[in-house]
Parts: C-alpha cells; structure tokens; sequence
C-alpha cells in the first residue's frame, strides 16, 4: 500500500484525488491537509506519507514540495501557475518531485499532436477555456503546449494564447494553425474531474522511481 497525503483536500481537485485515492486498492489515504480543514501540511507529513500531492495555490506549491522533499516525502504536484523552474534541483533525502500541468491523457495527446502539427504549419494560437474561480491565466497547460511547439519548430515564433474564463466551464482548449488557405484546429475538453485521475494514480505509483527529479509533464511516465 502506498501512503497517501493530499494536499488542498478541501479543493476542487484535492477531494477528487482523496475520493480516487480511497478507491485505490493499492494505496491509503493517511492525511488530507488544507486551510478548511485546519490540518497544514507539516502536520500531514508527520503522518508519515510515502507521497504528498499537491492541488493547491500558485503561491503555496513550491513552499508545499519543499515541505515534503525536506521530510523524504516524494511530491506530485497538479497545482498550476507558479515558475517549474523554481523546482530546479528539488531532491533530496531519498525524494523526487513530479509535476504536470494537465493529468488528463487527451490532453497531453493533444500537446504532443500540437507539436507535430507545428512543424508544417506557419503560425499558431491557443484558446483555452476554464471555469471562473480558476486563479492563473493564462493556464499552464496552455503555457506548457506553446512551449513545446516552439520546440518543435522555432520558426513558428510567438503563439499567442487566449483565456476564457465562465461559469459552466471545467478545463478545455483548442490549438488553431494556420496557413495559406487552410486551418487545422486541435481541440481537448475534460468535462469532468475525473478525467485527471487516472493520471494523478499513475503519478503517485511512478514517482518514488524517476531516474532523475524533478520531471517534468505526464508524458514522461506514458
Ligand atoms: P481550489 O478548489 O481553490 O482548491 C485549492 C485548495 O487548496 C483550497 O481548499 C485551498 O484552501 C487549499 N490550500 C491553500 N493553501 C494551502 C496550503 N498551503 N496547504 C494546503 N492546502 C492549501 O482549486 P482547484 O480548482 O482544486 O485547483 C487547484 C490547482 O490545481 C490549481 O492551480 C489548478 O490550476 C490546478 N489544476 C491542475 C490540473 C492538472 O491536471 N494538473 C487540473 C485541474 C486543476 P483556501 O480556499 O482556504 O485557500
């Protein structure tokens, strides 16, 4: 059984992970910390989780797989919105962090169709869609596929990305090319939260085994 802490517990997405944590035969939900539950994160590492995972705020993520590395506690991190490159050399005592921008598999299928379509296309922009309590903007898988098509194609130049945010709304996102007389559009929704948990599971199963740390992006681990 893997020993599970969930961090942001009382959230959106942190009570989804607790209710599929649960269902896990394979692992066991030990703590769940947020401010709505008045349990912090030190207090859920000292129930000693084999992997803390992390839905919460931009501002408190880094702080939070600190908290856990520094415990020997490995980090999965879904929180969006805050510079990966502040997890830089994040290990330590045995503990690897993993992060992902988008834990649904249609969706890291549409990045990596993104890319490849990059390459033939000569311009490109993102519209991405998402409810309207949602913190950052633009959204870090938003963020993420840019990055990765203009990896794929430096040519390609900026790609500009366009955020919606309404009611009614879960996470959605359409990459749009163009060229001469023709456009091709690459679109991925999750309607439902569940969408990320199968993700999130793999993540939690895969994480105290990464070869190196931090990683990057769900597609490392399909
Ligand atoms: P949410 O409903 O606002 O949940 C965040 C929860 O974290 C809140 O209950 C918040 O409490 C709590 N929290 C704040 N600081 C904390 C701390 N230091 N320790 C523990 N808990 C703390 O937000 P959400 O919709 O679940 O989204 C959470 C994050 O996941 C966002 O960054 C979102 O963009 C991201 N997300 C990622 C994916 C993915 O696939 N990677 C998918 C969906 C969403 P308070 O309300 O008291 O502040």
């Amino acid at each position: 059984m893997i020993r599970v802490a969930v961090a942001g517990a009382a959230g959106r997405m942190g009570s989804t992970v607790c209710e599929a944590v649960t269902a896990a035969q394979d692992m066991e939900l030990v703590a769940r910390a947020d401010p709505a539950l008045g349990v912090s994160v030190a207090e859920a590492l000292a129930g000693r989780p084999e992997v803390l995972v992390d839905f919460t705020l931009p501002s408190t993520a880094v702080a939070n797989a600190r908290e856990a590395v520094a415990a020997g506690v490995h980090a999965v991190i879904g929180t969006t919105g805050f510079d990966v490159g502040e997890l830089a050399g994040l290990s330590g005592a045995g503990a690897n962090v993993f992060v992902a921008p988008n834990f649904a598999i249609g969706a890291v299928l549409m990045m990596q169709f993104a890319a490849q379509a990059a390459r033939h296309m000569s311009r490109a922009e993102i519209i991405e869609l998402h409810h309207d309590r949602k913190l950052d903007a633009p959204s870090g898988t938003a963020a993420r596929t840019a990055q990765l098509m203009k990896d794929a194609s430096p040519d390609l130049g900026e790609v500009p990305i366009h955020s919606v945010r309404l009611p009614g709304l879960v996470a959605h996102q359409e990459v749009i090319l163009g060229d001469v007389g023709q456009t091709l559009t690459i679109r991925h929704d999750s309607i439902d939260r569940h969408s990320f948990m199968p993700g999130v599971l793999l993540a939690i199963r895969r994480v105290g085994s990464l070869a190196e740390s931090p990683v990057v992006g769900l597609e490392r681990l399909l």
